[in-house]
Formats: C-alpha cells, structure tokens, sequence
C-alpha cells in the first residue's frame, strides 16, 4: 500500500480505508450511517488542482451514482474526487491527481469517457462537459 493506499477517510472517527466499500461498511456498523447520506470525498485529504466535471444525466439512482464516482478512484489509481455532488439531473464532482500536476482537462475528459463505457453508470449521460 503506497500513497494512494487508503485514501478514503471516516469523517466521523477519522479511520483509513483502501475503498469506498469499505468505509461505507465500516460507518454503517460504527456509526449508523447510511451510504445515501454518507457523503464521502476520498480528495480532500490530498492537494490537488481540480477540474470540474459535470455530468448531464437523467434516471439516477442516486446512492449508486455516489458510488460510481468514487470507483473511478479505484479504477484509476492516480486519480482523486471530492465535491461529488448528485442532482436529479446532474453529477458533478473535481477530480484531480496529486501526483499528476500536468494532467489536462482533455485528459480527465478522455478518462471519464473510458470509464462510463467500462462501468455502466446508474444514470442515463447525455453529456459530459470536463473544465
Ligand atoms: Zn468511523
């Protein structure tokens, strides 16, 4: 486990974990929390450079899209995300990477694209605006 080992953090005992899964079943037993109000932000302990992304969606399932955000964190390992933010219509978050300070929008943007074609998103996207 290097730097990005543990990344996400219980806000409410201050416990490490190396995936979201396991945090939000660590605050369900601990805490009581439930994953829908459970917002996590695996970035915020890291300084990074963020870049906006929004997504235009429609049909979310909205504790699913919470999660779906922070697997992109697993997926790609130099990445982090914080400010996930789950509308009706919208998912928006930052994404940056601590260790990447070059990385472009068109780069994020190129790495959104990917994942919501590995990882069917529980939402319908109708666009994705990067920066
Ligand atoms: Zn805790």
């Amino acid at each position: 486990m290097g730097l990005f080992g543990k990344k996400f953090k219980c806000e409410q005992c201050g416990g490490k974990f190396g995936k979201e899964e396991e945090l939000l079943e660590h605050a369900k037993k601990s805490h009581g929390a439930t994953v829908q109000d459970y917002n996590i932000e695996a970035g915020k302990q890291y300084k990074f450079k963020p870049v906006k992304v929004e997504l235009e969606v429609s049909d979310v399932k909205a504790t699913e899209a919470r999660y779906w955000v922070n697997e992109l964190t697993n997926q790609y390992a130099d990445l982090v995300v914080s400010n996930v933010e789950i509308k009706p219509d919208r998912v928006r978050f930052d994404v940056g990477s601590p260790s990447m300070e070059d990385l472009t929008s068109a780069d994020i943007k190129f790495r959104i694209n990917e994942y919501l074609h590995m990882n069917v998103p529980p939402f319908d996207c109708k666009q994705v605006r990067v920066g």
